[in-house]
């Protein structure tokens, strides 16, 4: 009998995923397709990292390794947060995932009880909500507005905390908002979680390098926070390394043993040759993956000033990583033909099936007031792209 487990049933399929695959099956049928669905950078793996790879291949780092990660590559992960983010983590307190999908995955599950809350401020990436349900935990959903850019504040922090509370996701830069906070913000912010010290803090800093603004700031940084925050990070976005699936987190050592454990009994240690890969990333000079960041930058500049010509759109300036969440909602309610436009994913249908782009909806996210491009495409691409989006919102009346 086929009958699937109730956590299927509560569980939504990754919206991003899925719309990378409706774009991939609308190509194979010969569809013009513009896709700005996933979130992955367009570039590929610089040399330097593939032959770093193509020396462990040689060198025989094709055996089991610890299920943390070898430990030269989290001493090389140890210097790099001292480096870059003045963060103390000795190897012990790191440990290396499959993604920084399945970093995430072991700390709902390792710090997460049934019934427990994790506080998302919204927009929020797709996964932390489908995350938290995997481990039993509720997603409290904080909403966040554009003219805030985004960005909880201290006030909207306090309201949402409950006794049951045990958990904050957000990730800065931000995925799908481009937000960065700033020290000040995360330390206006810190001051209100160290009156609950139960809640444990996971600060997701995979865009690190896709900052426009300078310096990310990291939350484990702020005064009193270092012993109840989580720094997840990974190579996948900054070094376009996202089928390499490598990523990890620095964490006081109790969670990384508690992650270490989970880990141990779902996938072991990840792929050794990617750990190796990634030790030559993270040891290199970010200069050596800027010429990156310069081109989102130029591409986010293109994005907002010609999403900014249409009329009723909100945009926002993003301020890191390559999504941009413009606010949809003047659209709500009104007709292209006979079709209705009522919400941020009939909306995305609509542009997909008439203009044939892919964008994701802004309920994914948790914002069903706005839709997310990811502008990691050529700029003839995007140009294209914002002709058609353009053509598509004219005709609603
Ligand atoms: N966090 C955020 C905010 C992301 O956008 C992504 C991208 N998929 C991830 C985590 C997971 O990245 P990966 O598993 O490729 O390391
Ligand atoms: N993080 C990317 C995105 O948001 C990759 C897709 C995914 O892993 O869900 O599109």
């Amino acid at each position: 009998m086929r009958k699937e487990s109730s956590l299927l049933t509560r569980l939504s399929e990754s919206a991003t995923l899925a719309m990378a695959r409706i774009s991939r099956e609308l190509k194979e049928a010969g569809h013009d397709v513009i896709s700005l669905s996933l979130g992955e950078p367009d570039f590929d793996t610089p040399d330097f990292i593939k032959a770093a790879a193509n020396r462990a291949i040689a060198e025989n780092y094709t055996h089991y390794p610890p299920v943390n990660g070898y430990a030269e590559v989290r001493e090389a992960i140890s210097r790099k947060f001292k480096r870059d983010n003045n963060l103390d983590y000795s190897p012990e307190q790191i440990v290396l995932s499959t993604g920084a999908k399945q970093s995430l995955a072991n700390l709902a599950l390792a710090l997460v009880n049934p019934g427990e809350e994790v506080l998302l401020p919204a927009p929020y990436w797709v996964s932390y909500s489908e995350i938290v349900k995997v481990a039993g935990g509720v997603p409290k959903v904080i909403p966040t507005t554009i003219e805030h850019d985004f960005k909880l504040t201290p006030d909207q922090l306090e309201a949402a905390i409950t006794d049951r509370t045990r958990m904050m996701i957000y990730s800065s830069p931000c995925n799908p908002s481009g937000s960065v906070y700033s020290q000040a913000e995360l330390e206006a912010i810190a001051v209100v979680l160290k009156k609950h010290p139960g809640i444990i803090v996971v600060s997701d800093e995979i865009y690190e390098l896709i900052n426009f603004e300078g310096q990310n700031a990291s939350m484990a940084s702020v005064d009193g926070m270092y012993d109840r925050t989580i720094t997840v990070n990974g190579v996948s976005k900054g070094f376009a390394m996202t089928g390499w699936r490598l990523g990890y987190i620095g964490a006081p050592e109790w969670i990384a043993i508690a992650c270490s454990k989970i880990q141990g009994q779902f996938t072991s240690a990840p792929c050794g040759i990617s750990q190796m890969a990634a030790k030559a990333a993270v040891e290199a000079d970010s200069d050596s993956v800027a010429y990156m960041k310069e081109a989102f930058l130029k591409r986010r500049d293109l994005v907002v000033d010609g999403l900014s010509k249409i009329q009723d759109l909100k945009v926002n300036v993003p301020k890191g990583a390559f999504y941009i969440f413009p606010d949809c909602s003047k659209y709500f309610g009104r007709k292209a033909g006979d079709r209705v436009i009522k919400d941020a994913t009939d909306l995305c249908s609509y542009i997909l099936e008439t203009e044939y782009v892919a964008l994701v909806t802004g309920d994914a996210f948790g914002d069903p007031n706005c839709f997310r491009i990811s502008y990691a495409a050529s700029e003839a691409e995007l140009n294209e792209a914002i002709k058609r989006i353009a053509r598509a919102l004219e005709k609603i009346q």
